[in-house]
Order: structure tokens, then sequence, then C-alpha cells
């Protein structure tokens, strides 16, 4: 979903609010350059921000695994969300998102970031929330990198041209998303969010295996179906699996929990196992559980 270009944005940056798309990197900028950038994405929606604290500690974990420190504490972040949030209205909905940077490269070959050279800004934006009215997903050619080729223990701006470009595939063959691979041929996530699949009423999604982002919602989902006697299977998982399964269903910050109503030509229900996840998640973002 495109935003509206007349979107409400407030930015934290060295030591200020500023209103609007504020410009932060500058041109001689190790990050413009060498794409040394990672950022974290929360939501706020009907007064309430899910797992901020969580998103807020994964940034600097992030920033730790580029070869950066983390200029700010998970705790001098999450204040400066709560502060940002406050500058909308009390039901905004909003993407919220931390990000650190590197300013300079160390040694002689400049391409190493210097750990001590990291820059943080805050960025808040109105953007709406879906109604779960359901994505349509295919197959992609493909796959999410291992830790040997690329940052995958980093939520790191680099990975995204990679998932950009499943997206395109995807819409190109008239789908709104890609079921992903990893190198072994499992599946591993789509190119934008976790995925889970319903068989036989029990719940099943890919096991982390470092190749991607095992989501901060992810695991609060499984949480929340467990909790409520739910079984939960974390396995390896193929194609095959998903192209059999009962229900399908993605999550992710942005989306939150997400019906699928088609894979390739096989359409499905918005079922109601995918129904019980979302308004557990919903129960739980209002402090119902
Ligand atoms: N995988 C990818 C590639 C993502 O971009 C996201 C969104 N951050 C997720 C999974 C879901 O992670 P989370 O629930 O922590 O937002």
């Amino acid at each position: 979903m495109a935003l509206a270009n007349d979107r409400k944005i407030w930015t934290w940056f060295e030591g200020e609010w500023h209103e609007g798309n504020l410009p932060i990197l500058g041109s001689a900028d190790h990050a413009t350059w060498l794409g040394t950038l990672v950022f974290d994405g929360a939501r706020a929606f009907e007064g309430v921000a899910p797992d901020l604290e969580p998103h807020c500690a994964r940034i600097t974990a992030s920033a730790e695994a580029m070869g950066m420190r983390a200029p700010m504490t998970t705790e001098e972040i999450l204040k400066l969300a709560k502060e940002g949030i406050a500058k909308f209205d009390d039901d905004a909905e909003l993407y919220i998102r931390p990000m650190i940077w590197s300013t300079r490269g160390e040694g002689s070959t400049m391409v190493d970031p210097d750990p001590d050279s990291s820059a943080f800004a805050l960025c808040l934006e109105e953007a709406p929330m879906a109604e779960p009215v359901g994505i349509r997903i295919t197959t992609t050619k493909f796959i999410r990198p291992s830790l040997e080729s690329a940052t995958v223990n980093a939520k790191a701006a680099c990975l995204y041209p990679n998932s950009a470009r499943m997206l395109k595939e995807a819409s190109d063959k008239g789908f709104g998303n890609a079921i992903v691979c990893d190198a072994l041929g499992n599946v591993a996530e789509t190119a934008t969010a976790n995925i889970f699949m319903v068989k036989n009423g029990e719940y099943y999604t890919p096991i982390p295996n470092g190749t991607f982002l095992a989501g901060i919602t992810r695991k609060r989902v499984i949480q929340l179906l467990s909790d409520a006697g739910e079984t939960v299977h974390e396995g390896i998982l193929k194609i095959e699996d998903f192209r059999n399964a009962d229900e399908i269903f993605i999550t992710g910050n942005y989306p939150k929990v997400m019906p699928v109503i088609a894979f390739d030509e096989q359409e499905y229900e918005y079922g109601e196992k995918g129904q019980l996840a979302r308004k557990l998640y919903w129960d739980f973002s209002h402090g119902r559980i």
C-alpha cells in the first residue's frame, strides 16, 4: 500500500524533533554509499503500540551485527518512541522506525564501518493499518541468503533489494507477495513477513534457521496461540506443504496478522484459525490478555 504524500511525519535527530521528511544522511556518509543502515519497525494503532520494547531492543542488536555500536540504549529509544507517538492523534495509525547507520569507514579500505561512527534517527509516520482482506501469494525464483553470504542476523536495509525483486516478480505475475525459500529449498517466509499454515486444525511455521527474520510478531502469535491451547509446530516446511494447507496467513509488524486468500491458483478462506490468531493479537494489543 503506497503511503500518502501528505502524511504527517515526525523525526527525532541529533537531540530534536523535526516535522516532515527530514534529510539525515550526508553525501559522504558510510551508509549512503556502502549500505550500513539498520532499522526496525513497530506500529501504533487504536491507541496501542504492541511490543514496542522488543522492536527498540532489536535495532541495537542489528547495529551490533552490522559492526556498529548502538549510539542509544533500548530504554532511550523506547522513551523517544513514546514521545513521538504523543505528537499524533490518540488513535493515529503509525509506522515507528528507529534507524542506525554508520557515517564513517574504518582503516584504509573504509568498507568496514567505524563502530563509533553510528548515528541515530527515529521516524514516525502515518501509515494506515490494512483491513484483513487478505493477500495473494506466488513463488519466486529468488531465495533468502544465509549468514555466509549476507547480514541476515540484522534487520538491515541492504537486505531489502532482494525482497523488492521478489515482490516485483510476484507483481508481474499478478500477485501481492511471494513465498520465499532458503538455499536448501525449505520455506523461509514471504518477501516481507513470516508465514504460517494450518493443517487439520494445527498451526505450522518454518523453524528459525538463521536465514530469515524470525519476527517479533511471529513470536508473539506463537505464544498467544500456545497459551490459548492451540498446537503450533515450528518445523521444516516445503512449498508442497503450503499447497496442501487448509489455511495460510502471514505475520509482521506492518500488517500484524493477514490471511493469504490465494497461493497461485489455489484459493483459501479467511479461516477460523487465521481469524483466531488475529483476534488474539488484537486482544493482546489492547491488554485484554
Ligand atoms: N521477515 C521480513 C523480511 C520482514 O521484513 C519482516 C518485517 N519486519 C518480518 C519478517 C516480520 O518481522 P516482525 O514481526 O518482527 O515485524
